[in-house]
């Protein structure tokens, strides 16, 4: 697998997933066509040239050595840290990508850094064991359908959604904290699917997080775009309600929601209200 080396690694983003951030890959072999937002970015600033390139991952070679530096001097500001932003930190066919990822999680758990972590791969199962991995750490999938044509389409290179729920509910029926991020959920004419069927395979779950398809040309020609999603959100909203599901959804989903995001996984401490049931 290729390689690079950053002069830094954690960052605190104003993203709502996250506090402070890591991606200790550059580019992601799981190739979403939605397409990925990431991948757009570092087109954008020249970063990579293609989405040939996007799908070759190169590991930061010196994540560790970053980490050893960084962690002291940001330690008493983090209150997570969120793999990953910028690429999927369990790479579906790179295990050595999935290594790197359970050492970083390791090192920051080590400094009692509590982990969000999403991905389209599979959780290794080695996670479960909270000796050496935080129990407070909160693992999280992407799932927005599932229906495989419509995942060779969009999300071609990413594992099968049975296997990625799968992996998860084994971290949950081990007693870990589990999420759901159900974004960017597409419209009809993209595939034509039943909500409430993935909700009820995901139902297990401490969190759901919901959010519109954007920068989609397919997505913005349907017509009712905004009663589908105000929907949607209504039916994710009432069956996290009636399971006893935190949810959040996603600012701009639901028709004349125009605030601005808030961030999602801060705990309920004093300081930190956190999120509950939250809309
Ligand atoms: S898994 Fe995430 S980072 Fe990777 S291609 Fe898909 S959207 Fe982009």
């Amino acid at each position: 697998m290729k390689m690079i080396f950053r002069k830094t690694l954690l960052y605190q983003s104003s993203v709502e997933y996250a506090d402070y951030c890591i991606n200790h890959v550059e580019g992601c072999a799981h190739g979403c066509k939605f397409p990925c937002y990431a991948m757009m970015m570092k087109k954008r600033c020249g970063i990579i040239k293609s989405y040939k390139e996007w799908l070759q991952p190169k590991i930061v070679a010196n994540a560790l050595e970053l980490l050893d530096r960084e962690i002291p001097r940001y330690k008493h500001k983090i209150r997570f840290v969120h793999l990953c932003f910028s690429t999927d930190p369990l790479m579906y066919k790179y295990p050595e990508v999935a290594d790197l990822t359970l050492k970083i999680i390791d090192r920051l758990n080590m400094d009692n850094i509590r982990c969000t972590v999403l991905t389209k791969g599979i959780y290794p199962k080695v996670l479960v064991n909270t000796k050496k991995y935080g129990e407070n750490n909160e693992y999280g999938i992407t799932l927005i359908s599932l229906d495989k044509e419509f995942k060779k389409r969009l999300e071609p290179y990413s594992a099968p959604y049975k296997d990625r729920i799968k992996s998860l509910k084994y971290l949950h029926n081990k007693g870990l904290k589990t999420w759901i991020s159900m974004e960017p959920y597409p419209t009809p004419n993209l595939v034509e699917q039943d909500l409430e069927k993935i909700l009820k395979e995901v139902s297990f779950v401490d969190k759901i997080i919901f959010g519109k398809l954007n920068y989609n040309v397919t997505s913005s020609q349907f017509g009712v775009n905004g009663d589908f999603y105000h929907n949607c959100a209504d039916m994710v909203i009432e069956f996290c309600k009636d399971n006893g599901i935190e949810y959040h959804i996603k600012y701009g989903t639901q028709k004349k929601d125009n605030r601005k995001t808030k961030k999602i996984f801060i705990k309920n401490t004093a300081q930190d209200p956190g999120l509950k049931y939250s809309k």
